[in-house]
């Protein structure tokens, strides 16, 4: 496996090793290995403390208050509880909920889920630039609106949204402002009071941290409760019931820790990465970018290959690993909704791969991908 170059970080991350590390530490019996719900013995004592030191690492990276962190099994679940929390616990103030088509599956298919329960949505059209405007949000606003669910940075175009003048509008309306940031966190600064975020869905294996744990930022403030998907032991404020996986909380918090001292030089090198493989190909000729570069993050790059079919170029393609539309629907082959989403048409949409980079990417890596795409092209397109 090892002469396979990973160009997928969208999808997941390897787990850092100093991730590793720290997470080892929280499992075995000369670890911390105990319930840190358990308040009667200095093993627990610890466990909690060990929690707590990672709810303050993953606050102090997006500028909140560890008092405001849930712990949740990824972000997957954050979305789910953020959306059907609060519209669940806001029903009498009203059921108008608005999000966008290219939203990640989590949202998309939580937001349907709300629709057949009665609640209604409104599914904002993107720009060609994977962005919605905030004067089409302002449009979309109505009196009965309780919240607005938009991402940071979209998983297969990579563009940033301006979340400060997205949650202007959604306050101005009386509404809250959700959003998914996945793929943001580490990737540009995020500082939830800056920004007016209300509530922020996280992931750990986005980031260099273990899979199945995340955490919904959920701002302190009397108007903001949600109602509960998990009930059991009330952990989490009532919120989000489990015993908590320490090792995975443990791991999630070093891996923002890391995010807070490296992702700055992570983003500039993999920019200079990025830009490796456009010079590259710029020379191969029917080439589109549906990622919109200048509002993008660096680390995620979607093209379309004119002339191709994008499963057939994956194949050719076998020691890159690549994803055509995201990870969760490669399975299908309908284009991609986030690109039908944003107005690339079909037979460009199938021939679309997105390439993501990460810590780990080197200049090799990308020259390897050249080398191969480079082989491959004329042969499909003959
Ligand atoms: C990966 C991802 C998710 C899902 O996160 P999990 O922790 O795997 O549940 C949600 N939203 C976005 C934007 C993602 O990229």
């Amino acid at each position: 496996m090892s002469d396979l170059v990973y160009l997928d970080y969208a999808a997941t991350t390897p787990v850092d090793p100093r991730v590793a590390d720290v997470m080892q530490r929280h499992l075995t019996q000369d670890g911390i290995f105990a319930n840190p719900a358990s308040r009667s013995h200095m093993l627990g004592w610890q466990a909690e403390q060990a929690v707590e030191s990672a709810r303050r690492q993953v606050a102090d990276l997006i500028g909140a208050d560890p008092r405001e962190i849930v712990w949740t099994s990824g972000a997957t679940e954050a979305d789910n509880l953020a959306l059907i929390g609060y519209m669940r616990a806001n029903r009498s103030r009203g059921g108008h909920l608005i999000t966008s088509k290219i939203e990640h599956k989590a949202v998309v298919d939580t937001a349907l889920a709300l629709e057949a329960e009665g609640f209604e949505v409104t599914w904002l059209t993107p720009g060609r630039d994977g962005r919605v405007t905030p004067e089409q949000l302002r449009d979309a606003m109505r009196t009965d609106t309780v919240l607005v669910s938009l991402m940071a940075v979209n998983n297969e175009l990579g563009c940033i949204h301006d979340l400060a003048g997205l949650a202007e509008v959604a306050h101005a309306g009386g509404a809250l402002f959700h959003v998914d940031a996945a793929q943001a966190v580490g990737r540009i600064p995020l500082d939830v009071a800056a920004l007016g975020i209300d509530l922020m869905s996280l992931s750990g294996h986005k980031v260099y941290g273990p899979k199945g744990v995340g955490v919904l930022y959920v701002k302190r403030s009397p108007d903001i409760r949600l109602a509960p998907l998990i009930h059991g032991g009330g952990h989490e404020r009532g919120m989000r019931s489990g015993t908590l996986p320490t090792h995975q909380i443990a791991g999630m918090g070093e891996a923002f820790a890391l995010a807070a001292r490296e992702g700055e030089a992570d983003q500039a090198r993999i920019l200079a990465l990025r830009d490796r493989l456009l010079e590259g190909l710029s020379n191969l000729g029917g080439i589109h970018r549906n990622t919109a570069v200048d509002v993008s993050v660096p680390n995620i790059l979607n093209l379309a290959f004119e002339g191709v079919d994008g499963e057939s170029l994956l194949m050719a393609l076998r020691n890159i690993a690549l994803s055509t539309g995201s990870a969760c629907n490669s399975a299908s082959v309908e284009p991609s909704y986030v690109l039908k989403g944003i107005g690339v048409p079909r037979p460009l949409a199938l021939a679309s791969l997105r390439f993501s980079f990460g810590r780990f990417t080197t200049e090799a890596d990308i020259d390897r991908a050249l080398d191969a795409l480079q082989h491959a092209l004329p042969g499909l397109r003959r």
